[in-house]
């Protein structure tokens, strides 16, 4: 008996739960259904449209959590939808890019899209970007300052923002002053990319002129003072051609 009602009242949240809806805007349709699959099994409600004026449409009529967005439609450029959609929502937005499409990938990041990803892409790739883009989309609609204290800890590695300092298996890495800044920006948006220039506008200012050089001098550093082995970094991670994603933290 106690068992049954349990069970019955497990039912009941579970049908009350709120799922968060999903608009994927792709014309391939073996994507699509892979997409709709992967997601509805992970218990997400899942909206779908074939073309760019259909999900434009829908993306004004539903107001979905989270746009999963296929830069290559049919009838319109994937980068037209997403800028005309950030001039009236942040809603986050995933972008679907064909491999070697950097320049895309860039332009979208920067144009406001949340994150990319590359065609093909596995299960939990595809499930980590969306859970972190609509973690990251809440976190930011509660503290519209991104104001960062206490501590990010992701294995052996800790970001302790209220005292300035990264430590490693809780030795001080000693880094800079703007190596720091470095790790704790790449540490507010954990698991998403960030281009090379939103990162050099962050850390040294708008009149930086955007050449990678320091930044990837001192992202050397950083590795050699946070990582195992810098040439094959488990927290700080380069996305080739666009720019840098730390873990997640756990
Ligand atoms: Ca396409």
């Amino acid at each position: 008996m106690h068992a049954f009602i349990s069970g019955f009242r497990q039912k009941v949240q579970e049908s009350m739960e709120i799922r968060d809806r999903i608009l994927v805007i792709e014309d391939d349709k073996s994507i699509r259904n892979f997409l709709m699959t992967i997601l509805e099994a992970n218990n997400y409600d899942v909206i779908l449209a074939t073309s760019g004026t259909e999900g434009y449409g829908l993306l004004t009529s539903q107001c979905p959590d989270l746009v999963i967005l296929d830069l290559g439609l049919p009838d319109m450029d994937g980068i037209r939808i997403l800028k005309q959609l950030r001039q009236w929502s942040s809603m986050p937005v995933i972008v679907v890019s064909a491999r070697m499409h950097e320049k895309d990938k860039v332009e979208a990041l920067d144009l406001g899209a949340d994150d990319y990803i590359t065609k093909p892409f596995g299960t939990s790739e595809l499930l980590a970007r969306v859970r972190t883009a609509i973690r990251h989309a809440r976190a930011a609609s509660r503290t519209p300052d991104g104001v960062q204290s206490g501590v990010f800890q992701a294995g052996d590695l800790k970001i302790d923002y209220d005292k300035h300092r990264v430590y490693v298996n809780d030795v001080d890495a000693n880094l800079t002053q703007n190596e720091f800044k470095l790790v704790s920006l790449l540490g507010r948006y954990a698991g998403k990319v960030l281009t090379y220039d939103f990162i050099i506008k962050e850390i040294w200012g708008p009149n930086m002129d955007n050449n990678n050089r320091i930044l990837r001098v001192n992202m050397a550093n950083i590795r050699r003072k946070i990582e195992k082995n810098p040439a094959q970094p488990q927290y700080i991670f380069t996305e080739v051609g666009v720019g840098y994603r730390i873990v997640e933290p756990g």
